[in-house]
């Protein structure tokens, strides 16, 4: 407990919301840019279970953001190197990892989980997790991030507005490579880990349900966009 003591001394968390945390299990798809933020942000709150989705290896050009890995993970599978930091960091924590590329034959793995953070950085993954998550009535906190510019979104399965209500037109988008930048995926990934704390916590205000956040980093503006479930959409309906 002193490890956690300025967690505990925030009046919302206290030794009851410490232990809490200790207890949930949280599953983080995709151990990159927005994986480094949120494998690390979860590690220092003490969330007691995190599962890792991942299928790729480390590349220089992602050590730009990725620093949950270095230049010795350098061909590594991504979930070995997260899975290293973690257990140098805080030893305490139960690590999963899984070495797949998330498809819906693997949905029956999110039911060991508390919550789902999309950490995938492609709107197809994204897509498919955004499914597994509906049927299998896990939350999911989305994140996604290009350039200066990020986004987060919170769905509740079968209640709130998901993935596809949003962008029913993405998910054929070729997966092109852009730029981005290590402060504004650090931004999301913190804004997302914050989400969880409070669902886990139950200390939400409903902020982000049905509501999409945007962020700009050249503007340092965030903007909060209303947005409805798409009787369209083919996952809701
Ligand atoms: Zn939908």
């Amino acid at each position: 407990m002193e490890r956690y003591n300025r967690n505990i001394l925030i009046k919302e968390i206290g030794t009851k919301g410490q232990n809490i945390l200790l207890k949930s299990k949280i599953l983080v798809a995709g151990a990159g840019g927005l994986g480094s933020t949120v494998i690390t942000s979860l590690a220092c709150m003490g969330v007691g279970s995190i599962g890792i989705i991942d299928d790729d290896s480390v590349e220089l050009s992602n050590l730009n953001r990725q620093y949950i890995h270095n230049i010795k993970s350098i061909s590594k599978f991504k979930t070995d190197s997260a899975q290293e930091w973690v257990e140098k960091f805080n030893p305490d924590i139960e690590i999963n990892t899984y070495r797949l590329r998330f498809d819906h034959s693997y949905s029956a793995l999110l039911s060991y989980y508390d919550l789902v953070i999309d950490c995938f950085d492609s709107y197809k993954s994204k897509f498919v997790l955004n499914d597994a998550c509906i049927k299998k009535n896990k939350i999911l906190i989305h994140g996604g991030v290009s350039e200066f510019y990020g986004q987060v979104l919170k769905v509740i399965p079968n209640k709130t507005a998901c993935l596809r209500c949003l962008f029913p037109d993405k998910e054929n988008l070729p997966n092109e490579i852009k730029g981005v930048i290590s402060p504004s995926i650090s931004t999301i990934g913190s804004i997302q880990s914050m989400e969880a704390l409070k669902h886990i916590l139950k200390l939400e205000e409903k902020a982000l349900e049905n509501t999409l956040l945007f962020f700009n980093g050249l503007k340092q503006s965030y903007k909060k966009i209303q947005i409805h479930k798409n009787k369209k959409c083919l996952i809701c309906n």
